[in-house]
């Protein structure tokens, strides 16, 4: 396996939990794969509830995490990639013992050592060409045209796209642009190595950005709620002082508005004391039937009526209107403004992503590649 390869592999065969090659890897309904055990641990911190770590809302019963499948391509994966050897072929003499040698020469096979000691024990054989089984070439057919034993299909015609033997390429496809089959084949092997890479950075970076952004609503939503809530407290303060404020001068406006009222009434029952005992004075004189005497009061009653008219004509009835204390219809105001607060959610701009993502039932399948 090349780098390449092996950390193609190693992102899809390692646990995101233990960051180790899964053990029993079991499959959650939203396809996100654990390990049994990282899965139990799981449950057993989360009160008995599984949660996706990847916080894409699935959620299973702790006593139902048993019934999760194995994810069979990752363990198939995990077998090949931990044990490469497993697909050693067997020896094709015998047939019974892993083949370890690949002779390159006529026999064209591979043998255990054995074997392959035993074939090659006498004349020609000794100088046969012994390769390890892993270098064995790779086997190329033979052109179909042209049935000389080395007219093996060894070449590749780029412009017809197709393999050809030596003769073709010297005649039939002259001056066509050529590469060995096994430069081509390992070519292929590289592109659609680069090609896999790709699609995983790319379906990892969207996967990484989507984590990030679960992780940014909910902090973003915890900051603003904490904003409204400081928000909400200054403003139920200021409420608190202001009505504390307001009432005071509601009850001031009385005080000095009822002084003023009083002070005049005071006045006006220092008349009333006078005319009573000004009246009193006049059924007195009246009573005596005293002519000498209603003449000499004559002078002080006229002084009195004509003091007092005076008196009153300063002493103006008291009028009053009433009237809304001022600022009261800017708390009734204040009352609508904070009612008209609304705090919007944000838009997304990817309306084509919304769409697809609608369109699909199976949200397994979304292809992010085209978004
Ligand atoms: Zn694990
Ligand atoms: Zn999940
Ligand atoms: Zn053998
Ligand atoms: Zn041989
Ligand atoms: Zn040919
Ligand atoms: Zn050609």
């Amino acid at each position: 396996m090349t780098s390449n390869l092996t950390a193609l592999v190693e992102n899809v065969i390692t646990c995101p939990i233990c960051l180790k090659h899964f053990d029993q890897p079991r499959m959650l309904p939203c396809s996100h794969t654990f390990c049994f055990q990282c899965i139990q641990q799981m449950v057993t911190d989360n009160h008995g509830v599984l949660e996706c770590p990847k916080r894409d809302g699935t959620k299973i019963e702790g006593n139902n995490i048993g019934d999760l499948p194995l994810n069979e391509t990752v363990r198939g994966l995990l077998q090949l990639f931990e044990n490469p050897n497993s697909s050693v072929p067997l020896c094709d003499r015998c047939g019974t013992n892993e083949a370890e040698h690949w002779c390159d020469s006529d026999c064209k096979h591979c043998f255990c050592t054995k074997c392959w000691d035993t074939i090659h024990e006498v004349g020609q054989y000794q100088h046969h060409k012994k390769l390890s089984v892993k270098d064995k070439p790779l086997e190329v057919p033979r052109c179909g045209e042209h049935n000389d034993e080395d007219q093996t299909l060894k070449y590749w015609c780029e412009l017809c796209s197709k393999e050809m033997c030596g003769n073709c390429q010297q005649f039939k496809h002259k001056d066509h642009k050529f590469v060995l089959v096994t430069e081509y084949v390992k070519s292929l092997g590289e592109k659609t190595e680069n090609g896999l890479q790709g699609v995983q950075s790319c379906v990892n970076y969207r996967s990484d950005r989507v984590d990030k952004m679960l992780t940014e609503i909910e902090e973003e939503s915890k900051d603003n709620q904490s904003k409204v809530t400081t928000a909400i407290t200054s403003i139920r303060q200021v409420i608190d002082e202001q009505e504390r404020i307001l009432l005071e001068s509601v009850r001031k406006t009385e005080k000095d508005e009822r002084k003023i009222v009083e002070d005049y009434k005071r006045s006006l029952q220092g008349e009333q004391q006078n005319l009573i005992e000004q009246i009193l004075k006049f059924v007195v004189v009246c009573h005596d039937k005293n002519p000498k005497k209603i003449l000499d009061a004559k002078k002080p009653f006229e002084d009195y009526i004509k003091a007092t008219d005076t008196k009153l004509l300063e002493l103006k009835p008291l009028t009053r209107t009433k009237k809304e204390l001022p600022g009261l219809d800017a708390l009734k105001n204040m009352e609508t403004e904070i009612r008209k607060i609304k705090l919007e959610a944000l838009k997304y701009d990817n309306e084509k992503l919304r769409q697809l993502i609608t369109n699909t039932t199976d949200k397994s399948t979304l292809n992010l590649s085209s978004s």
